[in-house]
């Protein structure tokens, strides 16, 4: 039987001869492949991953997954050594070989579009420093640099090695000390968020978030966002005022605070939203805490011996055995504080 287009050839396959087949074999190239190339290393990016080398071939795989032939059982491959990136037509051209299984090969000039871009890699940014979507400013609640920090920072570190090695997107570009804490500048925003929630979970702190437009990038506006943590760093016995009134820092706990009025001993606690809206302000004076003996006791009073210098003073409630208290202003003030 003859080839029912050309009428020449003996046909082979759906009434067609070898040559028509091949000539009506259809290739369609569907959505767009981007690359990105780091004009400092020339390391490149397809897809989400960044490479040091192999880019015809990396090109060559991701372009064939969006490629469809007329006929499902053909071969069809991507030529590695044909592809030609055209930056300024943002396209990539390639041929593509077609093996249909019935002749010599198909080959055919393709081309897909690509949005091809200059940026630098993750680790030259590292290396150089110079890239990042977001500054961490740890802070103290005051203005002075004090071991809250350092203590802040132990305990991220590992987070922040576990972040880097998931993705090498991921990093910490930078860490200046300046006299009232750390700057922290992170690669990726979203990591930033991680961290600062991280920090807020762990320690009582205040977290303020501000942006600023820091140029045009991809075409779009890049926003660079600073996250502030303000740590506290007061401890236990610190004097704190709020509406005229003194109040002593008894617990800090991630979440709030227990403060103890110093004139009435009552006893509240400070969510940490609460106390960073408020007008709290600490005072610089803070309460020794000292151990103390129970003496003897009624159900009303207990008589304690302070246990440095001996001195004997009643207070009201019932305590039995040892407890810790402030002494502040010539007061005794039992606290729930676990002897130590
Ligand atoms: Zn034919
Ligand atoms: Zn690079």
């Amino acid at each position: 039987m003859k080839c029912i287009l050309c009428d020449k050839n003996e046909a082979i396959e759906h009434g067609l001869c070898s040559d028509c087949l091949d000539s009506n074999f259809q290739i369609n190239v569907n959505g767009s492949v981007d690359l990105t190339i780091c004009p400092k290393c020339d390391s490149f990016k397809v897809g989400n991953r960044w490479y040091r080398e192999g880019m015809k071939g990396r090109l060559a795989a991701a372009i064939r997954k969006h490629i469809t032939g007329s006929s499902g059982s053909a071969e069809i491959n991507v030529v590695s050594d044909s592809i030609s990136i055209n930056r300024p037509e943002g396209r990539i051209d390639f041929s593509v070989a077609v093996d249909n299984g019935h002749s010599s090969l198909i080959t055919r000039s393709e081309s897909i579009p690509s949005k091809i871009l200059l940026n630098s890699c993750p680790i030259c940014n590292k290396v150089t420093g110079s890239y990042y979507e977001a500054i961490i400013q740890m802070r103290t609640f005051g203005t002075n640099y004090t071991s809250i920090i350092d203590e802040a920072m132990d305990r991220i570190d590992p987070f922040i090695v576990n972040m880097e090695s998931r993705s090498n997107d991921s990093f910490l570009s930078k860490i200046v000390r300046l006299p009232e804490g750390l700057d922290l500048y992170i690669g990726k925003k979203n990591d930033a968020i991680k961290m600062t929630r991280f920090l807020h979970e762990n320690f009582f702190s205040e977290i303020k978030i501000t942006k600023k437009l820091a140029g045009r990038r991809e075409g779009e506006d890049f926003y660079r966002y600073t996250y502030l943590v303000r740590l506290l760093n007061l401890s236990r016995g610190t004097i704190i005022q709020h509406e005229g009134r003194e109040y002593l820092l008894e617990q800090i706990s991630p979440n709030s605070l227990t403060l103890i009025d110093a004139a009435s001993e009552r006893r509240f606690t400070v969510q940490q939203n609460d106390f960073y809206s408020g007008s709290y302000s600490d005072t610089q004076e803070k309460a020794e805490l000292r151990r103390y003996i129970v003496i003897s006791n009624t159900a009303s009073e207990t008589e304690l011996m302070d246990s440095l210098n001996f001195s004997r003073f009643t207070v009201k409630g019932s305590y039995h055995g040892e407890i810790m208290a402030f002494y502040y202003g010539g007061k005794i003030i039992p606290t729930e504080i676990p002897v130590q």
